[in-house]
């Protein structure tokens, strides 16, 4: 999409220290969205989210401080912080989807806590 070849070259310093076998969000990007989490979490709505009390992957019921915020599409895949890709998640499907996903812990992210990326796509048909 880019009609300019010259901006190509500073993307790849931005990306600098990924894995290479997927292509990660930017920096700015993942810092961003992370920011976002940061406040969302504060929000009335994902209290509201939370007194629900439901894992939004094995629908197991759970007290709100059993929950964890998870984005449906990780932001370090490009995914936003926005309602429509925010659900709760509860401890035992947050650390299963760590194993599965161990380049997560290489990324650079965390600096938010206890925030957690996901990589399933296959839950997503809600909307
Ligand atoms: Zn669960």
């Amino acid at each position: 999409m880019s009609m300019y070849d010259e901006q190509d070259d500073m993307a790849d310093e931005m990306s600098e220290g990924s894995m290479d076998f997927f292509i990660p969000a930017d920096d700015e990007h993942v810092a961003r969205e992370k920011r976002k989490a940061a406040e969302l979490r504060k929000s009335q709505w994902w209290k509201n989210e939370l007194a629900k009390g439901k894992c939004h992957y094995c629908g197991g019921r759970f007290k709100p401080s059993e929950l964890t915020m998870d984005h449906i599409l990780p932001i370090i895949r490009g995914g936003f912080t926005r309602k429509s890709n925010v659900v709760t998640c509860c401890k035992a499907c947050n650390s299963k989807k760590k194993y599965l996903l161990p380049v997560e812990m290489n990324a650079g992210i965390g600096v938010a806590g206890r925030e957690s990326n996901e990589s399933t796509d296959n839950s997503k048909k809600d909307n």
